[in-house]
């Protein structure tokens, strides 16, 4: 695996020579926040902003959450990991972004720290994947052994506990929700603007944290995000309540990919599962 130093030093180069040569007008990656361990997305206009940029194990976010902040026809380029080139895969899929506007710059990398832990990031709390799905430029040397096991090992307990049980545990959990919607602001996947929360007329849903208001936003976050959920992760990271909203997610990624086939984000080519009709699909969904 190239050393994340010299990745950093590739970034670096690459967005410096994209935006000198005005192949994009944007780079989006990371730069130092307060300390090393809280890096910040970081959009580098000039050449100049270049030395800002870093790259190190804690920078997890999952930049593609920004793409579509940016005007149509706007040149970006992205540093992207596994998961969150993934998540601009679904995006293109989506018609949100044009890939003849983006540069990806992907980053092959396993070893990801949760900023608030300190703990790796596996294959429990994202899909794990080492090498970006899609890519222009490949910022270190791809990585052919990046372990065993399923990203869906981790559900094995909640899906041992009968329907009661099962119901509890999450009442229990999305009680702590303070309804900050800090998993909604981290999600690459959560782009309507207006978010049904935020529309008044009409009011679809309670915004303060009550259990029942709560279980709504939950609940209908979790149907939105039904075979596009990429398994970043960063809800779960974002989250101030602990809240395991991965589990969540890779529940519903799970039952999509047995009953469709397919994963999101993986292939340019694939359609959204939720859109692409076919006769042979599941009809498991609709039990
Ligand atoms: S980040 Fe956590 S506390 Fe905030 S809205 Fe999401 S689940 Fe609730
Ligand atoms: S729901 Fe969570 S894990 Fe899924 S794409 Fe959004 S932030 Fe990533």
């Amino acid at each position: 695996m190239t050393n994340i130093k010299q990745i950093e030093e590739n970034l670096k180069r690459e967005a410096k020579r994209l935006l000198e040569s005005k192949e994009v007008s944007v780079v989006l990656a990371y730069a130092r926040g307060y300390d090393e361990h809280h890096p910040l997305p970081y959009a580098a206009r000039t050449a100049g902003e270049v030395g800002n940029l870093i790259f190190n194990e804690y920078c997890t976010y999952n930049l593609a959450r920004y793409l579509t902040k940016y005007p149509p026809k706007t040149k970006i380029a992205i540093a992207v990991k596994a998961a969150d080139s993934r998540a601009v895969v679904q995006l293109i899929q989506e018609e949100k972004v044009k890939k003849e506007d983006l540069v990806i710059l992907g980053i092959p990398f396993i070893g990801m720290k949760d900023p608030k832990t300190g703990e790796e990031i596996d294959q429990k709390t994202t899909c794990h994947m080492a090498n970006p799905v899609l890519y222009d430029i490949l910022l270190g040397e791809e990585i052919r052994d990046a372990g065993a096991g399923s990203p869906y090992d981790v559900l094995a307990e909640l899906e041992a506990m009968d329907q009661a049980a099962r119901w509890s545990f999450w009442e229990k959990e999305f009680s702590k929700c303070i309804r900050c919607f800090a998993c909604r602001k981290a999600c690459p996947m959560c782009y309507c603007d207006p978010c049904f929360m935020d529309a008044s007329r009409p009011r679809w849903a309670d915004k303060s944290p009550t259990a029942d208001g709560n279980l709504m936003y939950h609940l209908t976050r979790f149907y939105h995000l039904a075979g596009r959920c990429i398994d970043c992760g960063e809800c779960s990271r974002a989250c101030p309540m602990d809240i395991p909203l991965h589990l969540f997610h890779k529940k519903m990624a799970k039952e999509c990919e047995t009953m469709f086939g397919q994963a999101a984000g993986m292939k340019i080519d694939d359609k959204p599962v939720m859109v692409n009709y076919g006769n042979q699909d599941s009809d498991e969904m609709l039990k």
